[in-house]
């Protein structure tokens, strides 16, 4: 037997090892060409002939729906309303009548859909699946065939996708399904979505795994993002014994951090209010690593004033008044999280434009008034917040925002988000006293793909050794001043990333307070030196894939 490993996006982590059974929804041709045999009706007769094709549609899924429950009732329940949606039937309605056969009308129809939603991007790109599904759904019923779904295996087995429409998804058995990989999809795709909720391990955007024979038997690594397949059964079931026992560590982890040989890692919680930020508090966290301001004012149509801001400053400060450090993030609006009395609509590249401190170049005051009140919360406090900026570009900037900081008192960072910041970072450490890497962004401008994109997902992953690189150049420049280099991105939240950024020399790692415990059980599993080890191995990978296996090579548990 060969062993072959293919990887793609973690989306819900455990380990797995069964046959995969492949999804291929697909209509039997010899039923299509049939139909096409039959004479052309006029348009009026296809149109009606539409409706009632809709209409089973639709009801099938409401008849599923009311046997699921949450998102999953949620998510049948929407993708009948756009079976119905009006402007896809005059779609079809223009096309009969412009004497295109049925299906042809149908398929066209939805085309002209699909690129409409991949060009709006982010969250309207990922329903193009719900739309495919849709498609084949009303050609069944138009050639007069049972609906597409799911026939599932007798043995649990590992579903295998393209990417899984809603209605494949809702109202799965977890029972018999041990894992959900498809080879498209994002992490915020429907299949993501139910997989979080039935707790099935997941990965998504996994390239070639839809070339994986039925049968086969995969060890799927929810975690690490790999399926490997035809393992060795010793080895397999091994992995999954020990997913288990990591599974139970994870419940009873409390923290702080620690290698397997005592060197601390800090563990910082990402929060958006008061309220996300009391849910912190009493997590095993040392603090917070970023706290997004321009969450608290995406709707706001006027500037809060200092009094304002400083009070909703203060209840994120006042619950970590522990001594335990809070990073502030000054208003990061713009691009995707606009904010109506800060940035200005109708920029033709928003991600490229006046987007964070850049805000602050022509709104005199701006930036200004909400460090005064972020000093005010402070004092009313009597805490220390540290102050960084985002989405900076030069020394220039650094130092300009830095001296504002500083001449009020607080502590002063940026956040490394443009590769010229980490091609800098040396020279902008000279002038504030720690940068924070946002992977987020750092992966988009590197990669020069959009974050919200999910065709790109191959691109924007933090494991690209572009990134690292960066990455890496960042925490060498901050050992050598001896100034903190955290990283407060998407990245610090995956396991084994977080491992290899601790051996890049990464003094802090903040993330999504639900991801701490994953981190730091991984964390704790391998030593300070496997770590320099994988970081150093990273370095020679050509793509996100090798980079993954080579960090894995040499972060078994100690
Ligand atoms: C980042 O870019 O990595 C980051 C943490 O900032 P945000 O995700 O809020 O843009
Ligand atoms: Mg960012």
């Amino acid at each position: 037997m060969t062993s072959n490993i293919l990887s793609g996006t973690p989306v819900v982590p455990g380990v797995v090892y069964g046959p995969a059974a492949r999804i291929t929804n697909e209509i039997p041709l010899s039923a299509v060409d049939a139909y096409r045999r039959r004479p052309p009706g006029d348009p009026e007769e296809l149109l009606l002939a539409y409706d009632s094709a809709v209409a089973r549609v639709a009801e099938s899924l409401h008849a599923r729906s009311a046997n699921a429950s949450g998102s999953a009732a949620e998510v049948l329940v929407a993708t009948a309303g756009l079976v119905r949606d009006k402007g896809l039937r005059h779609a079809v309605h223009k096309r009969l009548e412009a004497r295109e056969p049925l299906l042809t009308a149908v398929s066209g129809a939805v085309e002209e859909f699909t690129v409409l939603f991949t060009k709006m991007g982010g969250l309207m790109a990922e329903r193009v699946t719900d739309l495919e599904d849709i498609e084949r759904r009303i050609t069944a019923r138009i050639v007069g065939v049972a609906e597409p779904g799911l026939v599932l295996p007798a043995e649990p087995s590992v579903l295998v996708a393209e990417d899984l429409a809603p209605a494949d998804t809702a109202g799965l058995d977890p029972g018999r399904i041990l894992a959900l990989v498809t080879e498209r999809g994002g992490p915020t795709s429907h299949t993501a979505i139910i997989a979080r909720q039935l707790g099935l391990p997941c990965i998504v955007a996994a390239s070639g795994v839809t070339s994986v024979p039925d049968g086969t038997r995969l060890l799927v690594d929810g975690t690490s993002g790999t399926i490997e397949s035809e393992p060795d059964a010793t080895h397999a079931n091994r992995r999954v014994a020990q997913g288990r026992a990591w599974r139970e560590r994870l419940a009873t982890w409390c923290g702080p951090a620690r290698t397997a040989d005592g060197a601390p890692v800090k563990l910082l919680a990402n929060v958006a209010d008061g309220r996300s930020a009391r849910a912190a508090a009493p997590k095993p966290v040392e603090g917070v690593g970023l706290f997004r301001t321009e969450l608290c004012f995406l709707s706001r149509e006027t500037e809060p004033d200092v009094e304002i801001q400083a009070a909703i400053y203060a209840e994120v400060l006042a619950a970590f008044d522990t001594g335990r450090t809070v990073v502030i993030r000054t208003l990061d609006a713009g691009s995707d999280k606009p904010i109506p009395y800060a940035t200005s609509a109708g920029e033709d590249n928003p991600a490229l434009g006046v987007r964070g401190l850049r805000l602050s170049f022509a709104n005199s005051g701006l930036l200004e008034r909400q460090l005064d009140a972020v000093a005010l919360a402070a004092a009313t406090t009597g805490t220390s917040p540290w102050v960084m900026a985002p989405m900076v570009a030069t020394v220039d900037e650094a130092a300009g925002f830095a001296a504002e900081v500083r001449s009020r008192g607080l502590t002063a960072g940026i956040m490394v988000e443009t590769p010229a910041a980490a091609l800098l970072a040396d020279r902008i450490l000279d002038v504030v006293d720690f940068v924070s890497i946002g992977t987020n962004d750092l992966t988009q401008y590197a990669m020069a793909a959009d974050r919200l994109a999910a065709d790109l997902a191959h691109l924007t992953d933090p494991w690209q050794p572009a990134v690292l690189r960066l990455v890496a150049m960042t925490a060498e420049a901050g050992r050598r001043l001896g100034k903190p280099v955290g990283v407060c991105g998407e990245a610090a939240a995956d396991p084994l990333l977080a491992c290899v950024l601790v051996g890049l020399g990464v003094t802090s790692l903040s993330m999504a307070p639900a991801a701490v415990p994953s981190v730091g059980v991984q964390v704790e599993s391998v030593t300070a030196e496997q770590c320099r080890a994988a970081a150093e191995n990273v370095m020679r990978a050509v793509d996100p894939q090798e980079a993954r296996e080579l960090a894995r090579a040499v972060l078994t548990p100690a």
